[in-house]
């Protein structure tokens, strides 16, 4: 059962780092049990073997002291929809997923798309969110403050958002048709043959027009795409990429 399992790396914000009842990271493709190219994949969707799937997510999770009957997944089909929940369990149909309940840890899959992070620390209230370009375009950030303002009272200039890694202006190349819907100050035009899209800066400039002040925004310089030894990306690798898992949550200080 051991062959590529070697030291796991795990990202970290800094911008959670003084609230320490949040637990926060994304996985990297380093340190699991599955053969190349898959290593420390955690999605059971692509041609990994399940168990080692398994393997991976409890050494991931079990890192952050999490156990996986503590995850909320959601179903990500690039939607908009945003899901209040209140027990670990799979969520269909929904793209992020909020909870004020502690050692609920809510999970985003990714492999270029944006994994978000929300916490309010007035109301211990958590929010993730997978983004890609149709996500952005539908502005799911923005419903799910508008959530968490409502089921929680959040108020949005309280909120802490971290944007994880993802794919960059440096590599993420949109066709005409995906670069008309976003204004031409995120995109780049002269880096290749197609337009390159600034997803990440579109949704940070999304929350500071909800409200967020953006010294409580952290962007991850990292992107997927041109981290081969650190991160799975789909737009590199195609069907062999493996899935990187990220994951917030309240755990409660011990008293
Ligand atoms: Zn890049």
């Amino acid at each position: 059962m051991t062959n590529t399992k070697g030291s796991i790396q795990i990202i970290k914000s800094e911008i959670f780092a003084i609230h320490t009842e949040i637990i926060c990271g994304v996985s990297t493709r380093n340190g699991g049990y599955s053969p190349e190219p898959y290593n420390l994949n955690m999605s059971t969707n692509v041609n990994d073997d399940q168990a080692n799937v398994i393997l991976n997510r409890k050494r991931y999770f079990g890192e952050l002291n999490i156990s996986l009957n503590q995850l909320a997944i959601p179903g990500q089909i690039h939607s908009d929809v945003v899901n209040r929940v209140t027990k670990p369990g799979t969520y269909d149909a929904c793209d992020a997923l909020l909870t004020n309940i502690p050692n609920i840890f809510l999970v985003v899959t990714i492999a270029d798309c944006l994994p978000i992070f929300l916490y309010d620390p007035q109301t211990k209230s958590v929010a993730a969110v997978h983004v890609g370009w149709r996500g952005s375009e539908s502005r799911i950030l923005d419903k799910t403050i508008n959530q968490m303002n409502a089921s929680f009272g959040t108020k949005t200039n309280d909120l802490i958002v971290f944007i994880g890694p993802a794919a960059g202006l440096c590599c993420y190349e949109v066709g005409n048709e995906v670069a008309d819907r976003f204004e031409e100050g995120y995109l780049q035009r002269y880096f290749g043959n197609k337009p390159h899209l600034d997803i990440k800066a579109f949704n940070r400039d999304l929350l500071i027009r909800a409200g967020v002040n953006n010294r409580n925004i952290e962007v991850s310089k990292f992107c997927t795409i041109c981290n081969p030894r650190l991160f799975h990306s789909y737009r590199r690798d195609g069907k062999y990429s493996g899935r990187m898992m990220g994951t917030i949550g309240i755990r409660p200080k011990e008293s």
